[in-house]
């Protein structure tokens, strides 16, 4: 779409079947979260209300400990640092719906481009829905796309000067749906995400227009909570049983999600030139994929698509230049991205049940409120503002050597409230390198 406002006219090639229409065609995650960045491009579109229309508006984190207590973290002061979450079927058929109305675009579904060849003016080879023999197609270029196993970036990997960067996590995870609450019971508030930091294994629920939640489980493959240890249903009761008694007994599809879904691995890559000359550009997952705990992946992607579109506009649709300066912004990005992406699961799954972080995001959050514009924790401006990536995580450290220095201080916590704390705050800010 954001290429047709170019006047450019995009042939889309799509290896699934069409989506509209459809319940189902399977697939990641049934549900995800849309922050600023993702915003930012819909804005362009002139979409943002539609795509609203579908989304539940979440302003805060639900934290559940084991003996049943609930923590409620608001992601910020403003109202519109807020996470959207959707269904990621209805996201599809939603902006296919729109995309539709634009007589610039050409869809092809069921057409999975097979392999690609640069030789020369760039060519591929794609599949036909009826079956036999791929056909050869000439382009002027390509945007790759296709996610995280793109084939358009393994073409450009045949060239010894690309590099990818491939990390896994040390988990697997499986979708399990929580109904809404039956008579009696109390339901989780659908204004939030909801949290089961657990260690190594987390659960993480995201509500659905319903009133429902559909939850993430993610779980170490090996230990007394693994993949392993619940093979088989006692095993996965117990598992619940131990780590998720609040709502133990309200999954009543636990276990066909848990034994039918698949378990998935989390992968995460990112290549050091997302493009080649003017020929091929590499957007989302196939630029970069990252693992999920900062519900950044597809937000990166839509940016990505925003970067690219202005870099076009700004240098009149010369495309290797465009795809040139795209590629210099955004790489360092990818890279402090996916780093970051990591260090939040360790946030999430870890630290999030324990006291002293606890303390240290309640200083966050009081320093942020008194001086949000130095200060803005780094959540906020990843899920909340538009700022580069490898700024975000520039930004941070030093904030985190910040709140260091001020939880050192004693009887720091008792003085958050008082009328000299931000004083003592700003100085120590002042000071930090
Ligand atoms: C558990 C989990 C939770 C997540 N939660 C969030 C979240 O809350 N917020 C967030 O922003 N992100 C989230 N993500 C990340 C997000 O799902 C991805 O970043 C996003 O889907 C990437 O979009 P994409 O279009 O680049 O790739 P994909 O979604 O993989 O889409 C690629 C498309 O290309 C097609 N395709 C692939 N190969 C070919 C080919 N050879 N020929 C033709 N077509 C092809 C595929 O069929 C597919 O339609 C999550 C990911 C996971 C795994």
């Amino acid at each position: 779409m954001l290429l047709s406002k170019l006047k450019l006219k995009p042939q889309i090639f799509e290896g699934r079947t069409d989506l509209r229409g459809r319940q189902s065609a399977g697939g990641r995650s049934i549900n995800l979260t849309l922050a600023h960045r993702a915003f930012a491009t819909f804005d362009a579109l002139g979409i943002t209300d539609e795509v609203r229309s579908i989304c539940v508006k979440c302003r805060g984190r639900y934290f559940h400990g084991t003996d049943g207590s609930v923590r409620y973290h608001p992601y910020g002061p403003r109202d519109e640092d807020a996470l959207y979450a959707v269904s990621r079927m209805g996201l599809l058929r939603k902006l296919l719906e729109i995309a539709d109305r634009d007589p610039g675009l050409q869809f092809a579904f069921t057409h999975r481009a097979v392999s690609i060849d640069l030789s020369g003016s760039p060519r591929l080879s794609i599949d036909r829905p009826e079956g036999g023999d791929p056909y050869q197609l000439q382009v002027d270029r390509i945007i790759g796309a296709d996610g995280q196993s793109s084939v358009a970036r393994s073409v450009l990997l045949q060239d010894p000067s690309y590099d990818l960067h491939v990390r896994y996590a040390p988990v697997l995870y499986r979708e399990v749906s929580l109904p809404l609450a039956k008579r009696g019971e109390t339901p989780l508030p659908a204004d939030g995400l909801h949290i089961w930091p657990r260690g190594e294994v987390i659960l993480v629920a995201i509500p659905n227009l319903d009133g429902g939640h559909t939850g993430s489980l993610f779980l170490p493959i090996e230990g007394p909570h693994g993949f392993n240890a619940a093979r088989d249903r006692a095993g996965l009761r117990r598992l619940f049983r131990e780590l998720f008694p609040d709502i133990e007994n309200r999954v009543p599809s636990l276990e066909f999600d848990f034994f039918h879904r698949p378990a998935s691995v989390l992968c995460s890559v990112v290549i050091n030139r997302v493009h080649r000359g003017g020929e091929v550009v590499l957007v989302g997952d196939a630029a970069r994929s990252v693992v999920p705990y900062l519900g950044q992946g597809l937000n990166a992607g839509l940016e990505d698509a925003l970067q690219l579109f202005r870099a076009l506009e700004r240098n009149d649709l010369a495309f290797g230049k465009a795809f040139a300066e795209y590629n210099e912004a955004r790489v360092p990005d990818n890279y402090a991205l996916q780093e970051l992406a990591f260090a939040h699961y360790e946030e999430l799954a870890v630290k999030g049940a324990q006291q002293d972080y606890i303390v240290r995001k309640q200083l966050e959050r009081t320093v942020q409120e008194l001086m949000p514009k130095e200060f803005e924790s780094l959540y906020s401006m990843v899920s909340f503002s538009a700022r580069p990536y490898a700024e975000c995580a520039r930004l941070a450290a030093k904030q985190e050597r910040v709140l260091t220095r001020l939880l050192s201080r004693p009887g720091i916590v008792e003085r958050m409230g008082t009328p000299g704390f931000k004083q003592e705050a700003l100085e120590v800010l002042q000071t930090v390198q």
